[in-house]
């Protein structure tokens, strides 16, 4: 099923994110999360994409082997055994960061084949450490340029027009959208006027980077019906879970944290305390969210279900 025929208006749907395990890990925790999570009846999960990175690890010799690698590869085949072994409607992420434009079309092809037509596009971010992106030279600069080769391929055309009639492919996309604004943007407004040309492109739905005060989100909302995008916004919400938190968030994902919330987390004595307010802030986010009337509440897991089981819980 694409991923909007769930927002039919018949209440608030849950979609949750996970991360694939790192390089060498079992696949069989991530099938443990989803044990969790499947009791919620998701309308869909999100498998995030990472991009390379360097990596340095020291020999036995005592010398530095520093190499480029994938930390957590793996997923397409992820998305395609969660789809095949729980039958949940599964969205991989797919980034320009890394990728050429072709390497881009094996990708979706691969996904075209393994039946998984939903999909959220990213640019993605500069590989760690270097704080700016710089594109595949052969690749995408941004996001929109992505969403406008997946709706080529849903017209049939693809990069090369080579050996046979090329396939019309079925895709859905989702999109990234940010109420604070994305943290390179130059303003608010330029960065909203970016997300309606990643709708106009063909995005189906936005969801949002997280935030803390759901006036933020309810503004951006308003925003986007302002300047004529009409497509669903799911908000994203992840439980602040440990105190540092509140310095890392902000610091990278340009997100701000209210005083109310970062006073109760400071108030805490001790980490037990810090990860409950954060899901007791969480559940009165995604309560008022839900009886706002959005279509579906996306959460941040990072693979750590424990305080999404819970909110989730004392939510729906
Ligand atoms: P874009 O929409 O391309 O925007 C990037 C910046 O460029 C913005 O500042 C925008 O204002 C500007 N811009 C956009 N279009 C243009 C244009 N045509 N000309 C000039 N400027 C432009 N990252 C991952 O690596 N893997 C993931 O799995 C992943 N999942 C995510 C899921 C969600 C829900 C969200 C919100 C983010 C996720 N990210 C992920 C992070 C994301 O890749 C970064 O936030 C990235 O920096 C921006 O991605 P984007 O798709 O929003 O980029």
């Amino acid at each position: 099923m694409k991923v909007t025929d769930y927002f039919d208006g018949s209440g608030t749907r849950i979609s949750f994110e996970l991360l694939p395990p790192l390089r060498g890990s079992s696949i069989e925790s991530v099938y443990s999360t989803i044990d969790r999570l499947k009791e919620f009846n998701p309308s869909c999960i999100n498998i995030t994409y990472h991009r390379e990175e360097s990596v340095k690890s020291k020999l036995p010799d005592g010398t530095i082997h520093k190499r480029v690698l994938k930390k957590r590869p793996g997923t397409v085949g992820l998305a395609s055994a969660i789809h095949h072994k729980y039958g949940i409607d599964v969205v991989p992420h797919i980034i320009c960061g890394g990728f050429s434009k072709q390497e881009t079309e094996d990708a979706l092809i691969d996904l075209d084949f393994l039946g998984i037509h939903n999909l959220l596009v990213l640019r993605g971010d500069g590989e760690k450490g270097t704080g700016t992106f710089r594109p595949h030279k052969d690749g995408h600069s941004y996001a929109v340029d992505l969403v406008r080769q997946i709706m080529d391929m849903n017209r049939g055309v693809y990069i090369e027009p080579y050996y046979s009639v090329p396939g019309a492919t079925n895709f859905s996309v989702g999109v990234a959208g940010y109420p604070e604004k994305h943290y390179e943007a130059p303003s608010f407004e330029s960065d909203l006027g970016y997300l309606k040309m990643k709708v106009d492109a063909g995005a189906e739905y936005i969801v949002t980077q997280m935030f803390f005060d759901n006036r933020v989100f309810f503004d951006f909302v308003r925003h986007c019906r302002d300047i004529g995008i009409e497509v669903p916004v799911i908000p994203g919400i992840k439980p602040v879970a440990i105190k540092k938190h509140l310095e890392i968030l902000p610091e990278i994902f340009g997100v701000g944290i209210p005083d109310e919330l970062s006073g109760e987390i400071n108030r805490c004595k001790t980490d037990s305390e810090v990860y409950q307010a954060g899901i007791d802030w969480a559940v009165s986010q995604s309560a008022e969210l839900k009886k706002s009337g959005v279509p579906a509440i996306h959460y941040y897991t990072m693979s750590r279900p424990d305080n999404i089981v819970e909110i989730v819980r004392r939510v729906f």
